[in-house]
């Protein structure tokens, strides 16, 4: 011990919020170290005098035991001018101009939390507010950075003399956790019952027995309301959907445990993991039995799943068990159809007039809906949602660009991004802009991101669309704007994602986006060389007729892909629909009046469900093809159709003419049954034969699929297994594969492609 020299470490990432002071304190004492450890908006800072021998065990010990959800992104030490410390400190935050430290996310409620909350003798005794440095709302609360609680919406509630003392104890579960509080100090909850009394009292018992007897009840949760009711109960269930009107879009279900609903859906140990993951999304688990969860999840073969992830959710169903109900709850976002999710109380009460209204005086100030996940064959996370649970860590790439940059995203499922250092923040999820008030989300939310994470930037990237709403915001909000073409930008996302920046095929199937030569595309293969992007193969175009209104009369897509076969089209309408509406069709698709050519993938999927499950209107965004898939599980064969190649001068036309006539044949001779599951394997087939033929042809075996078309399990499956091993393959992995990936995929198009290497 005799050359000891003071050291200045930093450690960068998600630091903060996270006990992770508090854990340097804890192991400086163990390796009996002197020195000081501090919050700073540059992350956490240590000086410690050591000697070599001993920074390295410091160091490997951060790195091995840091706490359960910090995430270090960087350790950084440098040698400064010796101090001589006599202990070893906790510092209070420091206030430094340059912001870089990440935001927490907000975390599950942890299992010594869940302990304290059910344990008689304890303060916190069925208290919705207990938490600890290892869980409880982190980025729901934050107004500005650092994360302390003055800069939180906790910063009106003043700690007890308990309180302060568990906060200010290095040793103890919630030293400095901003939010900590009990029943004496901190928040509570009270509720305007659906007759418009106010309930001061025992508000968790009247909630529950108002779930029992089938009423709904909007729950203030972490990150904005949910409506809630009793998941088995049809005229609930039924009165729900009226009020969200919403006729047959799934609802999300809430559970206390997993085991109270395994005898109905399938998990596995990825799955378990995911749902008591800190993150604890919504998991779409396959249903043992498809006419199970009828209510919530009609007519498909899954259904989303969460559990009980804060401590108000807990003591919720801790009340509704004690009345022996152990029914799962329907817990989906409280907004009217297509809005933002409500956070405020005023807006709740205004808006759920009627319903019971479950009540607290914490604040949310960032709004954040719950995340979507599944989990493909393979064990990998697929999102497709992202939000609470994962906003704001964001996407780490390999770049140092210097500047700070703006992406829009699409106006479909809107994400924005940020780029700043080597990284991106993406913004919980916002909705379709065609939404005025979803429009309003994006800008209140991009003022606020902007404020937490000290950002300015000049540069703005925007999707080729002429018609979006993102557009238009954008040049509203920024001087420079630049536009990056939908599907170039779906296969960059998968790009950033593992940090390929070259020699890469692109698959990007979905549903719409605006092509480069004016086409609706969403049929696509890419080759990326020389860092030159080429289209090189896509599906015949298709005259579609009334654009995008195809997306919910999903006929139409039919009466266009199949309509070189009139008599047919005719002959499977006749009993369904008025056939002047299909006359029409085909007399402005010949005189190209309101008919747009597509390369659409997706559009392909909605004709092909069309015949195969009869409905001739989809309810929500690919309902028609979500029944598809799960009908080529049911009635699995390993036939397929085949499509033909034709080359033309700039690349691969797929030629589906072939294919239409073999379904046709298939469904007269009374083979419908066996139509999905030879279409799927026919597309995963194309999938390979086109990937091989430009693997040779250009000397690649990076191969990225993006685009809504992915989030088919089957299809996602079935190409991991038929190229898997052979080529590397890529998937959104830590974006959605939907439109949800599309600001990331700006910002890396625009760093990788079009900015000047620094
Ligand atoms: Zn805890
Ligand atoms: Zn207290
Ligand atoms: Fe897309």
């Amino acid at each position: 011990m005799a050359d000891l020299k003071t050291v200045k470490l930093i450690i960068k990432g998600v630091v903060q919020g996270v006990g992770f002071r508090p854990f340097i304190y804890r192991i400086a004492k163990e390796l009996k170290l002197f020195g000081r450890v501090s919050n700073t908006s540059e992350g956490v800072v240590v000086y410690v005098n050591v000697d070599e021998d001993l920074l390295k065990r410091f160091i490997e010990l951060i790195k091995t035991k840091k706490p359960p959800t910090a995430l270090i992104s960087s350790i950084t030490y440098e040698s400064v001018d010796f101090i001589n410390f006599k202990d070893f400190k906790i510092e209070k935050s420091a206030k430094n101009k340059k912001i870089e430290a990440l935001i927490p996310v907000d975390l599950k409620v942890c299992d010594k939390c869940i302990e304290d909350i059910f344990n008689p003798k304890d303060r916190r005794f069925l208290y919705p507010f207990t938490n600890c440095t290892n869980c409880g709302p982190r980025f729901s609360i934050i107004k500005k950075v650092p994360y302390d609680r003055k800069n939180t919406t906790m910063k009106d509630f003043k700690m007890c003399r308990d309180c302060k003392k568990e906060y200010e104890d290095p040793l103890d579960r919630r030293f400095h956790a901003q939010p900590n509080a009990c029943p004496l100090c901190g928040p509570f909850v009270w509720v305007i019952t659906y007759q418009g009394e106010k309930k001061c009292n025992d508000c968790f018992d009247y909630i529950a027995r108002r779930i029992i007897s089938g009423g709904i009840v909007a729950i203030k949760g972490l990150g904005g309301f949910h409506l809630a009711c009793d998941a088995f109960n049809q005229e609930a269930v039924k009165k729900l959907r009226e009020f969200k009107r919403r006729d047959f879009k799934p609802f999300a279900i809430m559970i206390d445990d997993i085991d109270d609903i395994s005898e109905m859906v399938y998990t596995n140990k990825t799955e378990r993991d995911i749902l008591y993951s800190v993150a604890s999304p919504i998991v779409m688990l396959r249903k043992k039995d498809r006419s199970s969860f009828e209510y919530v999840s009609p007519m498909l073969d899954n259904v989303g799943v969460m559990i009980a992830y804060t401590p108000l959710h807990k003591i919720l169903f801790y009340f509704l068990k004690k009345y022996g109900f152990k029914n799962p709850l329907v817990m989906t976002s409280g907004n009217l159809r297509d809005e933002p999710i409500i956070k405020d109380n005023d807006d709740a009460i205004r808006v759920f007039k009627g319903f019971d209204i479950f009540l607290h005086n914490r604040e949310i100030y960032n709004r954040i809906d719950d995340s979507v996940v599944f989990v493909d064959e393979l064990g990998n996370i697929r999102f497709i949602r992202r939000s609470r649970g994962y906003v704001p860590s964001p996407v780490i790439l390999k770049m140092n660009f210097k500047n700070e940059v703006f992406a829009c995203g699409g106006d479909i499922k809107n994400h924005f991004a940020v780029y700043k250092d080597g990284k991106v923040f993406l913004s919980p999820y916002i909705g379709d802009l065609e939404n005025e008030s979803n429009r309003d989300f994006f800008i209140s939310s991009y003022k606020s991101m902007k404020k937490l994470l000290g950002f300015n930037p000049k540069i703005c990237l925007v999707d080729k669309h002429p018609n979006y709403f993102s557009t238009m915001i954008a040049k509203e909000l920024f001087p420079k704007i630049f536009s990056v073409g939908h599907h170039i930008a779906h296969i960059c996302s998968v790009m950033a994602e593992n940090a390929l920046v070259d020699n890469v095929i692109g698959v990007a199937f979905d549903g719409t986006g605006w092509g480069d030569d004016g086409n609706i595309w969403g049929g696509e293969f890419f080759v990326i060389k020389d860092k030159l992007i080429k289209r090189v193969a896509h599906f015949k175009y298709f005259k579609l007729s009334g654009g995008d209104l195809a997306i919910k009369e999903v006929y139409r897509s039919f009466v266009s892909f199949f309509g070189s076969d009139k008599d047919f089209v005719y002959e499977f309408l006749k009993d369904k629909i008025d056939l002047n509406r299909v006359d029409i069709i085909f007399s402005l698709g010949e005189k190209n009046i309101n008919t747009f050519h597509t390369s659409s993938c997706g559009r392909i999927f909605d004709a092909v469900g069309v015949l195969v499950c009869g409905d001739l209107y989809s309810n929500f965004e690919a309902e028609v093809a979500m029944k598809l898939e799960h009908i080529a599980y049911e009635n699995r064969v390993d036939e397929r159709y085949s499509f033909d190649l034709t080359r033309e001068k700039d690349g691969y036309v797929i030629e589906w003419e072939g294919l239409v006539r073999d379904i046709i044949k298939d469904w007269r001779n009374k083979k419908s049954n066996v139509i999905s599951s030879k279409f799927h394997n026919s597309i995963i087939y194309l999938i390979k034969e086109m990937v091989e033929k430009l693997s040779i042809e250009y000397q690649i075996n990076d191969v990225c699929f993006s685009g809504g078309v992915f989030q088919n399990r089957y299809l996602l499956n079935g190409i991991l297994k038929i190229l898997g091993g052979r080529y590397n393959i890529f998937f959104n992995s830590k974006t959605p594969s939907n439109d949800g990936c599309i600001s990331l995929g700006q910002i890396y198009y625009y760093l990788n492609f079009l900015a000047r290497k620094d």
